[in-house]
C-alpha cells in the first residue's frame, strides 16, 4: 500500500495541555523570567518531594546535571568511574572532564540495561563510583547494585534522566544512592523544554551542587571564588513550565503505558524483531521510548530500516552509539581493544519509532502498519 500521502508521524511531539500557559504568563506579568523567581523553589520542592529526596537542585540540562554531580563527589584524576557503555555521551563526558576515568560495562540483551555481576568483575583499587543509567523505560536492577556499592564503599550517581515517575520495587527511581539526576528535555516523560535536576537527601552535598550551578558564587564575598563552578541555572520559566507538567506526571506514565502497549499489540507478531520488554519482576516499563531490536534474520541494519521508515514519512531515532566506539573517545586513547557485544549490536540493530505524549492511537496504528510493511 502506498501512503506517501500520509501525514508524517514526528518522532516526538509533547503534550503542554495543563497549566503550562497559566505559570508562563504569570512570569512574564510578573517579570521574574530569569533563575531568580518563586517557581525555581517550588519546583525543585515538588520534584525532589514526589521522589522522597529531602533536596533538588534545578539546572539548564541533563547533562549539567551529571557534570554537577561528578563534581560534586569530588571525582578527578586518578579515580575510577564504572558505567554503561550503552548510554548517552553525557554520562562518560562527565566523568571524563572531570579528570576521572571512565571505565565500562556492557549491557543485558533483554532488558537493555547494566548489570551487577559485570560491574563487580570491573571494580579495581582506583574505582570510586558506579553511574547507574536506566535504560528506555525499565529500570537497572538496583538491589545488586547497592549491595556493592555499600560493600566496597563505592559512591552511586544514578541517572534518571528517562525514569520519571518508574520505580524499583516500589521505591521511586532518582532515589538510590548520593545524588540522582534528571533531564527535563523536551522528549521525556516531564519537559521544560531544556532542564534537568539533581536530587539527593545529603544536605552538604546540595549545598555543593548549588554552588556549582552558580558559579561558585560566596554570598558574603561576591564575586571572589574559591573554586570554579558554571553558569548552570535554571529560568523561572522552565520551572513554570515544569510544575505544570509535574502535576500531570501520573497521567503521562499511565499514558506512556498504554501506548507502549498498545504497539506491542499491534507488532507482536512481526517476525525478525525484539520488542521492549513488559515488565521485570522489579519493574513495569513506562516506555520512554519504544524501541525495536532487528534480529540477525532480517536482512538489513537500523540504518536501513529507518530510511524506509523516513520514506514513509515516520519519523525515528537510532539507539545509542556505545561509548567504546566513539570517535572523540578513541583520540584520547580511552578504550582501546575493548568490545562490548550487546552495546554493539544494539547500537547497529536498535532504533526507536514514534513514542511522544501527543501521539494518537491512530497515528500509533499507522506507525505500525508501515513497521510491518517495511520489515516484510
Ligand atoms: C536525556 C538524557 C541525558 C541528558 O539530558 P539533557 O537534558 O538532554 O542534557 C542524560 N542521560 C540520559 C540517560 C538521558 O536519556
Amino acid at each position: 500500500m502506498d501512503n506517501s500521502w500520509a501525514k508524517p508521524v514526528p518522532v516526538n511531539e509533547p503534550l503542554l495541555a495543563g497549566n503550562e500557559r497559566k505559570y508562563l504568563n504569570e512570569c512574564l506579568d510578573t517579570g521574574w523570567i530569569s533563575s531568580e523567581g518563586p517557581f525555581i523553589r517550588q519546583f525543585e520542592e515538588r520534584f525532589s518531594g514526589r521522589i522522597g529526596r529531602t533536596n533538588g537542585i534545578a539546572v539548564s540540562n541533563g547533562s549539567a546535571a551529571l557534570d554537577v554531580a561528578v563534581a560534586a563527589l569530588g571525582l578527578g584524576k586518578g579515580d575510577e568511574v564504572i558505567l554503561p557503555a550503552f548510554t548517552i555521551i553525557s554520562c562518560a563526558a562527565a566523568v571524563v572532564r572531570a579528570g576521572a576515568t571512565p571505565v565500562l560495562v556492557d549491557s543485558d540483551p533483554d532488558t537493555w540495561n547494566m548489570n551487577a555481576a559485570d560491574v563487580e568483575k570491573k571494580i579495581t583499587a582506583r574505582t570510586r563510583a558506579i553511574m547507574v543509567v536506566h535504560i528506555y523505560g525499565l529500570p537497572v536492577d538496583m538491589a545488586p547494585i547497592m549491595e556493592i556499592a555499600n560493600r566496597r564503599r563505592l559512591k552511586v550517581i544514578e541517572d534518571a534522566a528517562e525514569m520519571h515517575g518508574q520505580a524499583y520495587r516500589g521505591k521511586p527511581c532518582g532515589s538510590f544512592g548520593e545524588l540522582s539526576i534528571f533531564s527535563f528535555y523536551a522528549n521525556k516523560h516531564i519537559t521544560t523544554g531544556e532542564g534537568g535536576m539533581i536530587v539527593t537527601d545529603d544536605q552538604q552535598l546540595a549545598e555543593r551542587c548549588r554552588s556549582l550551578r552558580n558559579l561558585c558564587f560566596i554570598p558574603e564575598k561576591r564575586f571572589v571564588h574559591e573554586e570554579l563552578g558554571w553558569n548552570f541555572r535554571m529560568t523561572n520559566m522552565q520551572a513554570a513550565l515544569g510544575l505544570a507538567q509535574l502535576e500531570q506526571l501520573d497521567e503521562f506514565v499511565q499514558k506512556k503505558r498504554r501506548m507502549g502497549t498498545l504497539y506491542t499489540e499491534r507488532l507482536k507478531d512481526i517476525r525478525g524483531i525484539q520488542l521492549p520488554k513488559r515488565a521485570t519482576d522489579y519493574a513495569e516499563n513506562i516506555y520512554w521510548v519504544y524501541g525495536i531490536v532487528l534480529h540477525d534474520e532480517i536482512p538489513f541494519d537500523a540504518g536501513e530500516a529507518m530510511k524506509r521508515l523516513s520514506a514513509r514519512r515516520i519519523g525515528s531515532r537510532p539507539f545509542f552509539f556505545p561509548m567504546h566506539e566513539q570517535p572523540v573517545f578513541r583520540k584520547m586513547g580511552l578504550f582501546q581493544d575493548e568490545t562490548y557485544p550487546v552495546a554493539e549490536r544494539l547500537a547497529r540493530r536498535g532504533f526507536y519509532i514514534p513514542s511522544g505524549l501527543a501521539l494518537t492511537d491512530e497515528q500509533m496504528n499507522q506507525v505500525a502498519d508501515v513497521v510491518g510493511e517495511i520489515l516484510r
